[in-house]
């Protein structure tokens, strides 16, 4: 076989953007399945415009007590099937007997999804939740529910295990750079929380959404002191529109800093939308440039299934292939186990 080739044959990329670069951070995005089917074209219209910028992976968010498990299933399907991108489905275990979580699994990985987010969800505020008697209590403990349902498929078949070994389970979870005020707990319980999920198989976690990088770098840096070692992606949501930061506030409990609130509430909301929107992405290219520059992996976006806020974000932090590319600056420091 001969080994040149005529011009034309294996052409070189037209641009040398470095979207596809191995020192590039990462970059993915977080949707969530349209309540409404009408939605459904500009969900599909924002996917296609997230794909331009070549994520790492997309996740697709499942409600808790699984709500959401079909539409969560069709919009993790369509993606395998229609686009190249990598679905990272979200996985709940409250409110759900371990039996429906396995079949709920089961499910997804017959559908070749291979990587998972695993939570524990949060039950409903009004005090009348009671945990399911067969359920399982933690994200940690769906962990090990995913990684045992992938060894038993694995043993039981062997053409399984092959492919298992050529796109092996991933499994991700949560981090709070503050703690999880959703939740009660302090940051010093999630990052015994964190370490049990590492424990139990966990491969990275991605954080809840914060305002300031000293609450990622300092999670990072006490969790390493823990002993966790998986990479910690920071969450970061587009800050461009108040109204939606002050709903998140209320859903997640973390609280929109005052100067991030006062710089968009300085324009008209009528008339200056589109000076808000470049105040709002300045302040989040601040942010995502201050956590690449102390190490952080990558940056994972909370895109509300908006395109172009995360686009903006991300093209302003030179990720999203115009301009200069950027590309990995530091390395957090990650403890070297002595034996
Ligand atoms: P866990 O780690 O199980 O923690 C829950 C509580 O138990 C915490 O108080 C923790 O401190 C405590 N705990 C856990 N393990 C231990 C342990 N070993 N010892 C002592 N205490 C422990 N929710 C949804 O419903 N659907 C989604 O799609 C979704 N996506 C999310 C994506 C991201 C990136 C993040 C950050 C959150 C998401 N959430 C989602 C919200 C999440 O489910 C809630 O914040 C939930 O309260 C905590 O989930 P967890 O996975 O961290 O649970």
């Amino acid at each position: 076989m001969s080994v040149s080739s005529t011009p034309g044959d294996c052409p070189a990329p037209a641009v040398t953007d470095g979207l596809g670069a191995v020192d590039r951070p990462t970059v993915s995005f977080e949707l969530y399945p349209p309540r409404n089917p009408h939605a459904a074209p500009k969900l599909w219209a924002t996917v296609q415009a997230l794909a331009e910028v070549r994520p790492d992976f997309v996740s697709v968010t499942y409600g808790a007590s699984g709500s959401t498990r079909t539409t969560t299933r069709t919009l993790v399907r369509r993606l395998l099937r229609e686009t190249s991108l990598t679905p990272i489905a979200h996985l709940t275990c409250v409110g759900t007997s371990t039996q429906e979580l396995a079949d709920t699994v089961g499910e997804f990985l017959d559908e070749g999804v291979r990587a998972f987010l695993a939570l524990r969800g949060d039950p409903p505020a009004d005090g009348s939740w009671q945990a399911h008697p067969e359920g399982l209590p933690t994200a940690s403990a769906l962990v090990g529910l995913l990684r045992r349902i992938e060894a038993e498929r694995c043993a039981s078949s062997p053409a399984q295990a092959v492919r298992a070994t050529v796109r092996p389970l991933s499994v991700a979870v949560a981090a709070f750079p503050r703690g999880n005020a959703g939740a009660g707990s302090s940051r010093e319980q999630d990052i015994a929380a964190l370490l049990a999920k590492q424990a139990a198989g966990a491969d990275f976690a991605i954080t809840q959404l914060f305002y300031d990088a000293p609450s990622y770098l300092e999670l990072v840096a006490l969790a390493r002191d823990a002993g966790v070692t998986i990479p910690i992606v920071p969450g970061i949501i587009p800050m461009t529109d108040p109204a939606r930061l002050r709903r998140v506030q209320q859903l997640t409990g973390v609280e929109v800093p005052e100067h991030v609130l006062a710089t968009l509430d300085a324009f008209d909301p009528e008339t200056e939308t589109a000076a808000r929107h470049r105040a709002g992405t300045r302040l989040g290219v601040d942010l995502v440039n201050a956590v690449l520059d102390g190490g952080a992996p990558g940056v994972h976006l909370y895109t509300f299934n908006n395109a172009g806020p995360a686009l903006d974000l991300i093209d302003g932090v030179g990720l999203g292939g115009s301009g200069a590319p950027r590309t990995r600056v530091a390395t957090l420091p990650v403890p070297v186990p002595t034996s």
